[in-house]
């Protein structure tokens, strides 16, 4: 079966999907993206990253492509044409085509919309789970407007690669403080000794992960202790547990940060807790 993407009004056969060259997510980057989980034929947290995908156009003033209906509809479509039952669906939202100039082309261009979706195995997700992953860390170097979801992501690009070359899954940007931000593609945490789990909070320095949200929401009902503060390396270091979250690892135990066993070396047990819980706590929609 050949897979299906959306671009621009057309379902197209993904081997031959284009976009113009003068689109301003190509020369620019001028666009914002979103990704969402499919599990079991049903789309995870749909509302939740729809709210922050209008948040992050609206930030940069770039109107929604269509009714946010019709995108749902969309999105259920691409979905089913590819028969993808578990892995993810992709959208991109970009200020659209125009002559290249820096600023804002005429208000009337209308956005470029793409929407892709892949199945992913669930079992390599769980086989990595159960190992648990390194992660390395490297120095903060992007913008200061990472609360927006947007495609400029080379900072991104660059330190993953970074970590894939030490035999890590994932690098953590560290700012001037010596606290840790977030991760490459993913939102950074920790548990400490006396059992507190400790995340970032969202105001500065890090996309507000929609994963992130979920397991805050978890560890509420579960009554755990949790604190929504910055943390440094040296703490990441002496933590019982850490781990990372993403629409497409969910909760990821962390047992190794830089050359820094954390823990026993093993996945944390208050992590795979979280894991296995993920999925009734997020909201599910049908496809
Ligand atoms: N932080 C960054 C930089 C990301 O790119 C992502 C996801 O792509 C996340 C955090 C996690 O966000 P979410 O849980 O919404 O997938």
């Amino acid at each position: 079966m050949s897979r299906i993407a959306y671009v621009n009004g057309r379902y197209v056969r993904h081997a031959e999907a284009a976009v113009h060259i003068e689109d301003r997510g190509y020369q620019f980057a001028d666009g914002v993206y979103e990704v969402c989980e499919i599990w079991q034929g049903k789309i995870v947290d749909e509302r939740r990253h729809l709210d922050r995908l209008e948040r992050s156009l609206r930030e940069l003033s770039i109107r929604m492509p269509m009714s946010r209906a019709a995108l749902s509809q969309i999105l259920r479509q691409v979905v089913r044409k590819n028969l993808v039952r578990d892995g993810i669906v992709y959208m991109q939202v970009t200020r659209g085509v125009a002559r290249r100039d820096h600023v804002f082309p005429p208000a009337d261009t209308p956005p470029a919309l793409v929407i892709t979706a892949k199945p992913v195995r669930p079992a390599a997700g769980e086989k990595a789970a159960e190992q648990g992953v390194a992660v390395i860390t490297v120095p903060e170097n992007r913008w200061d407007r990472v609360d927006i979801k947007t495609v400029g992501l080379l900072p991104n690009v660059l330190a993953k690669q970074k970590a894939r070359e030490a035999g890590a899954k994932e690098a953590w940007f560290v700012d001037a403080d010596g606290m840790v931000t977030e991760g490459g593609s993913t939102n950074a945490w920790i548990v400490t000794r006396d059992n507190c789990l400790v995340t970032r909070p969202a105001q500065s320095g890090i996309l507000k992960g929609i994963t992130r949200q979920v397991v805050l929401d978890m560890i509420e009902r579960a009554g755990l202790t949790f604190d929504e503060r910055p943390f440094s390396v040296e703490e990441a270091r002496q933590a019982k547990e850490a781990f990372i979250t993403a629409a497409s690892t969910l909760v990821m135990p962390v047992v190794r940060v830089d050359d820094t066993t954390i823990g026993n070396g093993h996945p944390g047990e208050t992590t795979m807790e979280l894991r296995k819980m993920f999925h009734k706590v997020s909201e599910l929609s049908s496809v």
